[in-house]
């Protein structure tokens, strides 16, 4: 009996997909071989690979100037793999601080620039006021001589999400492990886009990259390959054995939201959910305390507590027993997290709120 999953990641994956996987992990498209058994070598890999990059492409609308490249090893190797493809010496990042996310990122960047002579720099940092907001472009510098700036645009921990991408004066940088292909996006504003696929499309240990061809041209070629974007690019994302699985299932969920209406589709059916649950959670204020400023909530990632930290685990063991699970928020932040991304219905969305509404009637 499978339960509804509001875990921040890895996360619920639509059922249609996951019997695709069931299928395909026996054979795949009639080749007599298994999708877990498929060599990398392959025309049948060399298919799931090419579908895989124009689904994506058709889902984000992302523009011909754009390479989409995957990079084993998710997030947290894409964060490594920017400053030390992208810096040269000299060279500045600048990186704004919106969370738990960003800020480990941001510490990656700075040891990575200072193997290089290279220099990485907050511009801005949420911090002291716990991350509950988002900086306006007039709280940032313009970041002018910057080699690229540096932000996260859905703050998975915290529960904070950009309307739009800041402007600054110098290449942009976007993590978007946790809401990417959730919404249209401007990836042409962008230098790169870089996400995880283990929250709205697919499985951890592989992250998408969207990288302008140009940024992509004008970093350094000089690192082992397997830490080297030219090259990944260059030998079509080969250069050692990619997890085939990983990427089969970026291209499933890709074609999935194109089945299902799109980014557009996605956006609105996530503004429904996100609508539900904020809606429950500021009717029963005081009881619950949202973590964002009501003008930065996520879509996706709604934090909030209880009075007490007694209560928030009451709540999170109450609700598994209604078949709510993955409620507990981030190690690092406490609280109750509710995370409902692409795959979740707008169903589930009403029982979470129901079951908010009753806790707290309850409880209060
Ligand atoms: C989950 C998450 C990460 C971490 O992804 P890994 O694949 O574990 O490295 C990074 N950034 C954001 C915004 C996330 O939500």
């Amino acid at each position: 009996m499978r339960v509804l999953n509001f875990a921040g990641g890895p996360a619920q994956l639509p059922e249609e997909v996951l019997r695709e996987a069931q299928e395909a992990i026996w054979e795949l498209d009639s080749t007599g071989v298994g999708v877990l058994e498929t060599g990398h070598r392959t025309p049948a890999f060399d298919r799931i690979l090419a579908d895989a990059i124009r689904d994506i492409r058709t889902a984000g609308d992302i523009p011909d100037s754009h390479e989409v490249l995957f990079i084993p090893g998710g997030a947290h190797m894409a964060w490594a793999l920017l400053p030390l493809n992208a810096l040269q010496l000299g060279d500045r990042a600048d990186l704004i601080d919106t969370g738990t996310f960003p800020t480990r990122a941001h510490a990656d960047a700075v040891r990575a620039a200072s193997l290089i002579g290279a220099q990485a720099r907050t511009v801005w940092s949420g911090r002291e006021a716990n991350y509950a907001a988002l900086p306006t472009d007039g709280d940032l510098p313009d970041c002018a001589g910057a080699r690229y700036v540096h932000y996260c645009s859905n703050n998975t921990i915290e529960g904070t999400q950009w309307r739009r991408p800041p402007h600054v004066a110098a290449p942009l940088v976007c993590d978007a492990t946790s809401e990417i292909l959730s919404r249209p996006w401007p990836y042409a504003r962008h230098a790169m886009v870089m996400a995880a696929a283990q929250k709205n499309l697919g499985i951890a240990g592989i992250a998408i990259a969207v990288v302008h061809r140009e940024f992509l041209e004008s970093m350094r070629d000089d690192l082992p390959v397997s830490l080297n974007l030219r090259a990944l690019h260059a030998q079509g994302n080969r250069v050692n054995t990619p997890p085939v699985f990983a990427i089969w299932m970026c291209g499933r969920m890709a074609a999935w939201i194109l089945r299902n209406g799109g980014v557009h589709a996605m956006a609105d059916r996530n503004q429904q959910k996100a609508a539900a649950v904020y809606r429950a959670l500021d009717e029963c204020a005081p009881f619950y305390t949202g973590a964002a400023r009501p003008h930065d909530r996520s879509v996706l990632n709604v934090s909030f507590r209880c009075a007490t930290p007694a209560l928030d685990k009451a709540f999170v063991a109450e609700a598994a027993t209604h078949g709510m699970v993955g409620l507990e928020g981030h190690r690092t932040a406490g609280g109750i997290r509710a995370s409902m991304y692409n795959a979740m219905p707008l169903s589930a969305a009403h029982t979470l709120a129901d079951f908010m509404r009753q806790f707290a009637a309850r409880m209060g």
